[in-house]
């Protein structure tokens, strides 16, 4: 709440200067958030899932030292991209089975949710350049929208190519961070999206 109150802040004055700047105009935004106690919180916890790319003991250790130390442990940790865990060929849930009980495939999942659209709108995740589904995605990352997609939106055909069930988005935004290309552009949906009655 505190960042979309910021943001809104410095889309406000952005539109009272109209200083035709288009984008560059809200780049006020990140240092003005990072003044408040939300950035600076969000400061101190920068490095905790970076400190655990080297395993669960390092981790420990060099995330509970730079807490005791306000988060003040020099430097900013590289993290691995989260697509970099996808490899051609490779299947991430094969050997995940379900009871039917406690856990659910993920189409059941998708029932829970109540996830409903209308199903004439406009597609609202759009693929800016299908010909690298099709080609270097393949060859590279085997299409993990395909895996990390909890709705099974991104229906590989292998020859027929990617069809997007867009009325199961139950609009997590993953895709938007994990496409290898940052080709699928989400946009909201003119209605719809997940009720979770079920769940
Ligand atoms: S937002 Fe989530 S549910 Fe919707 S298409 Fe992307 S990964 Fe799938």
């Amino acid at each position: 709440m505190k960042s979309g109150l910021v943001a809104a802040r410095a889309a406000a004055k952005a539109l009272a200067e109209n200083s035709g700047q288009g984008n560059s105009a809200l780049t006020s935004f990140l240092p003005d958030f990072r003044q408040t106690w939300a950035g600076q919180e969000l400061w101190k916890v920068r490095n905790f899932r970076q400190a655990f790319q080297k395993g669960f003991r390092a981790g420990v250790f060099r995330s509970g030292l730079d807490h005791l130390l306000g988060g003040r442990l020099p430097g900013r940790l590289p993290m691995e991209a989260d697509h970099a865990r996808y490899k051609a060929g490779a299947s991430p849930a094969k050997h995940i089975s379900f009871d039917g009980k406690l856990t659910f495939d993920r189409l059941t999942d998708l029932y829970h949710s109540g996830t409903s659209h209308e199903e004439d709108q406009p597609c609202h995740l759009v693929v800016l350049d299908p010909e690298i589904c099709t080609t270097r995605c393949t060859e590279e990352f085997g299409n993990p929208c395909q895996h990390f997609c909890p709705a099974e939106v991104y229906d590989w055909r292998g020859d027929e190519g990617l069809h997007i069930n867009a009325s199961n988005c139950v609009h997590c935004k993953t895709c938007d961070i994990a496409d290898p290309y940052q080709i699928i552009n989400w946009v909201v949906p003119e209605e719809g999206g997940p009720a979770y009655m079920g769940m």
